[in-house]
C-alpha cells in the first residue's frame, strides 16, 4: 500500500490515478472528509470498497468528477433545480441525486434508478479525478460505522492494508460529509444536511423538503433519552450524551455528571464551546467545540474529537449541543446519530 503525499504539482498523484483506472482502491483527500475511491465504470472495483469497509452492500454510492462534461456519461437528466444548485455551489460540498443513466453499474447506486454526484472543490480531489480520466465512485474512507476520516491518519488507522493507496492531504476543510439533495423528482428534498445549509438550498430554490431521516432527527430532538435507539452510525466506542439547554444549565448539568460518574470510576469526556469551557471541572478529557457563533470550528473538529475520546479512553462524553441553523443542523444530525439520540435537555 503507498501512501501519496500531495505537492503542488499533483505530479506525484499520476501512480493513484494509474491505480483507479487500473480497478484499484484510492483513499483521498476532499473538502468534506477522506473518500475511498475508485472507477465508477467498473462494478467489480466498486465492490471491492463495499467490501474494505464493511459496508452493506445496499448503501449506494457518490459519483465524483472534476468537469461538468462527465454529467452525460453518469445522469440521463439534468433538472432545471439541479442547474441552479451546481451553477451556484459546485465544485463544493452538495450531492445531486439524479436519474441514472445506464453505463452506471449497480454496485454503485445499490441497484436505484437514481445515482449521486458530486463536484469536489478539494484541488488534489479534482486532480486525481482529471488524471484518473474516470469518474469516482466514493464514500467516506471509514471503516462502516465509525466516524468519518478527516485526516490521512484516521484512514490509515481504519484501512491500512486493506486498500491499494492513501493521497494525505491534510485535514479537511468542512470536516462533514456533503449535503446530499434528491433533485430528481419535482420537489427537491434535503436528504443529508451539510456544509451547504438548508438556507442555502432555499434562498436558491425557493422549495425544499426535508428528508424522513432529518426530520426524524428534529422531532427526537425535542426531549430526552431515547435508549436502544443506537445508530450503527458515526459510532466511537465511549457512550456519548448530548446536553442542551442555556449555558449556566449546561454547566451545572455536566460538572454533576462529572461527579457521578467519577464515583462509579468511569473516565469522563466533554466537548462543549468557549462559553462554557472553562467552567467544565475535572474532566478527563475536555475539547473545546470553538465559538458556539462560529460553528465551523465544530463541524471541522467533531469526528476528530470522537476518535481522539476513544484513543483517551473515555467511557462517557457529554456533548453540547448547538441548535439547528445554518452549519448546526448538519453538526446536530452527526452528533446525535453518534450519540443514538441520547440527548438531555436541562434548564435553569
Ligand atoms: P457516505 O459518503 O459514506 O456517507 O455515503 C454516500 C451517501 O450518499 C450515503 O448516505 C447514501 O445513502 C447517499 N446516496 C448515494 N446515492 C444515493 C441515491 N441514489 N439516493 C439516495 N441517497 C444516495
Ligand atoms: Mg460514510
Amino acid at each position: 500500500m503507498q501512501i501519496i503525499r500531495v505537492t503542488d504539482e499533483f505530479e506525484a498523484l499520476k501512480p493513484a490515478a494509474q491505480l483507479i483506472r487500473q480497478g484499484g482502491l484510492v483513499a483521498f483527500p476532499t473538502e468534506t472528509v477522506y473518500g475511498l475511491g475508485a472507477n465508477a465504470l467498473q462494478g467489480d472495483a466498486v465492490a471491492n470498497i463495499f467490501k474494505a469497509k464493511g459496508r452493506p452492500s445496499d448503501n449506494p454510492l457518490i459519483v465524483h468528477i472534476s468537469d461538468l462534461n462527465q454529467l452525460e456519461e453518469i445522469v440521463s437528466h439534468v433538472s432545471e433545480q439541479a442547474k441552479l444548485l451546481m451553477e451556484r455551489f459546485w465544485p463544493g460540498p452538495l450531492t445531486l441525486i439524479m436519474p441514472k443513466n445506464e453505463n452506471i453499474p449497480d454496485e454503485v447506486t445499490a441497484g436505484l434508478s437514481t445515482v449521486g454526484v458530486r463536484f469536489p472543490k478539494h484541488p488534489a480531489a479534482q486532480a486525481l479525478i482529471s488524471m484518473a480520466g474516470v469518474p469516482i465512485a466514493a464514500p467516506s474512507a471509514n471503516t462502516s460505522g465509525k466516524p468519518s476520516p478527516t485526516t490521512a491518519q484516521h484512514v490509515i488507522d481504519d484501512l491500512f492494508g486493506k486498500i491499494d493507496a492513501i493521497i494525505d492531504g491534510g485535514n479537511a476543510e468542512v470536516g462533514l460529509e456533503s449535503t446530499i439533495v434528491d433533485v430528481s423528482g419535482e420537489i427537491p428534498v434535503l436528504l443529508r444536511p451539510g456544509g451547504i445549509t438548508y438556507e442555502q438550498l432555499c434562498e436558491t430554490l425557493g422549495e425544499v423538503a426535508l428528508g424522513q431521516s432529518v426530520t426524524e432527527q428534529l422531532s427526537s430532538n425535542i426531549t430526552a433519552i431515547a435508549p436502544g435507539m443506537k445508530y450503527p452510525h458515526y459510532s466511537p466506542n465511549a457512550q456519548v450524551v448530548v446536553v442542551k439547554g442555556e449555558n449556566e444549565a449546561i454547566i451545572r448539568y455536566i460538572n454533576q455528571q462529572i461527579k457521578n460518574q467519577h464515583s462509579l470510576g468511569k473516565k469522563v469526556g466533554a466537548m462543549v464551546y468557549n462559553q462554557v469551557l472553562p467552567a467544565i471541572l475535572h474532566a478527563d478529557v475536555l475539547l473545546s467545540l470553538g465559538d458556539i457563533h462560529h460553528r465551523s470550528s465544530a463541524a471541522a473538529n467533531l469526528f476528530s474529537y470522537l476518535r481522539t475520546f476513544d484513543e483517551q479512553g473515555a467511557e462517557i462524553v457529554y456533548a453540547q449541543d448547538c441548535g439547528e441553523s445554518g452549519i448546526g443542523l448538519a453538526i446536530s444530525n452527526r452528533l446525535n446519530k453518534a450519540a443514538g439520540y441520547e440527548i438531555v435537555e436541562v434548564n435553569s
